[in-house]
């Protein structure tokens, strides 16, 4: 039988296997998805939110538990994965607390006596989530698609399976019926197979480029919707009235945070030239002093990557970039220890064309692009084929907010870095993807919205 083996990127020790399933078996486990739907969908709003509610409880109540083992199997550092569970935690009691709101009827003014939009349940949705937010990826997806009267199915990152299964007993232990979640332990060969299932109506993913066209593509075949949150290179603008110390402060935790594996991370900074040379200078001094440790150890800033074969990958980048013109001002070299390490590295002086201007670097290395005035900045931030995140660091709100409507992504925040809230949409333009998540943009994209005339 084919194995998940999970391996601890800080030590690259072993720390489990598991079984994976065949497509028979995931197709069995979707019909028992699908039999769980035909109820689940005519419980009332109320029921639902008490099991979202008592999931919220579960994850605070195992938060330790859950946060070591997001730890030991993608190298989080231990605080930033008990951030990690909360913020499930509140992403389930938004939805517990809001989907009445969120999904109530909309009456229109027609002709008819009575006309009104509803939003009703779809079916079983397939999630296909990543290993960089291994809790919250899904349960950004699962509380509104499960509020919303769907169930899903999880085929997660493999090198975090463990996580993948604790989500599932999580669900069990809160109450909910048997298949409203279920995990998928398989291989991502047979996630076609999956998604032709006649009871999947829908595929969500998150992860990268290539994943997203496959899926895509194949559930366009199959005519089901989807919902594609991809890469990104969110770029800040660094305006010539900012507070060098605040923007540096913002840079080195937005480049160093989740070991530098975020989608909406802070990945290139379009500095003013008038502050360029002070930015730089502040901004590796800070990159330097941010200290590299075991995940484990609460002083860390940041650990290691998630696998070593992504390391290597960015690596290689490092070293195009640099070949292309790009100069090194940190790190590029990876550090002899075990585990998936590699170190705060900044690359300056990029323009377009070198692969650290065009392309995601998903690890904790920072591109420098320098700009002559804000017109440059703001085209040189939007010459990207991503637009997830993007930010403005200024002392003017007033101007931050000018610019930040100019910058072509799915979200654009002044003097903050980008971060996802329950409150608000969320997802990208361009090869970011489409489709959005959390607030009421999100559980409407996984319902069937619906006109109800009464002549
Ligand atoms: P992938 O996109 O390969 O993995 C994400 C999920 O998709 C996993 O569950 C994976 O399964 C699955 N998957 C991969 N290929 C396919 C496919 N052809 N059909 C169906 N499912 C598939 O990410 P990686 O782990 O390889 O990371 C590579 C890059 O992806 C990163 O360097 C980064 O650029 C980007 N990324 C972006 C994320 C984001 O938040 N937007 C998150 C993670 C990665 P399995 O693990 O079994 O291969």
């Amino acid at each position: 039988m084919e194995k998940t083996i999970i391996i601890n990127p800080a030590t690259d020790e072993k720390v489990a296997e598991y079984d994976r399933i065949t497509v028979e078996t995931a197709i069995s486990k979707i019909e028992t998805s699908n039999k769980a739907y035909q109820t689940w969908k005519h419980k009332s709003l109320e029921e639902r939110a008490t099991l979202m509610h008592k999931l919220a409880d579960v994850l605070d109540e195992n938060k330790e538990e859950y946060a070591q083992l997001a730890t030991t199997e993608m190298g989080k550092t231990i605080g930033q994965s008990r951030k990690e569970i909360e913020k499930c935690a509140w992403i389930c009691r938004y939805y517990a607390d809001n989907t009445k709101d969120l999904l109530a009827n909309q009456t229109v003014a027609t002709e008819a006596s009575k006309s009104y939009v509803t939003f009703q349940p779809i079916g079983v949705v397939l999630a296909v989530m990543p290993w960089n937010f291994p809790f919250y990826q899904v349960i950004r997806f699962a509380a509104p698609a499960l509020m919303a009267g769907n169930t899903g199915v999880l085929k997660h990152a493999s090198n975090v399976q463990g996580c993948a299964f604790a989500l599932e007993d999580a669900f069990n232990k809160a109450g909910f019926p048997e298949g409203a979640f279920t995990n998928l332990n398989l291989s991502a060969k047979h996630v076609k197979d999956v998604i032709e299932d006649k009871n999947i109506v829908a595929v969500t993913l998150t992860g990268s480029d290539p994943a997203g066209r496959s899926v895509a593509s194949i559930a366009g075949q199959n005519l089901k919707k989807t919902v594609m949150e991809l890469g990104g290179s969110d770029a800040y603008v660094i305006l010539e009235d900012a507070d060098i110390e605040k923007a540096t402060d913002l840079a080195t935790l937005g480049r160093l945070q989740n070991n530098g594996q975020t989608c909406i991370a802070a990945k290139r900074f379009v500095v003013l030239e008038d502050i360029y040379d002070a930015f730089l200078e502040s901004y590796t001094k800070k990159m330097k002093a941010a200290k590299m440790g075991e995940p484990t150890d609460e002083d860390a800033y940041y650990g290691p990557m998630a696998r070593k074969d992504l390391r290597d990958e960015l690596h290689e980048q490092v070293q195009k970039t640099i070949k292309q013109g790009g100069k090194l001002v940190l790190g590029g070299v990876i550090p002899d220890r075990k585990g998936a390490y590699y170190p705060a590295t900044i690359l300056a002086d990029l323009k377009p064309g070198m692969e650290g201007f065009d392309n995601e670097l998903f690890g904790p290395v920072a591109s420098v692009i320098k700009a002559k005035d804000e017109a440059e900045a703001i085209a040189l931030a939007n010459n990207s084929q991503f637009g997830l995140g993007s930010g403005v660091i200024t002392s003017n709100k007033e101007r931050g907010e000018k610019v930040a409507l100019q910058l072509e992504a799915g979200s654009s925040f002044v003097n903050k870095l980008v971060a996802s809230d329950p409150r608000l949409p969320f997802g990208g333009i361009k090869n970011s993807g489409y489709g959005r998540e959390l607030s009421g943009y999100g559980i409407k994209e996984f319902v069937n919205t619906k006109s109800i005339w009464i002549d």
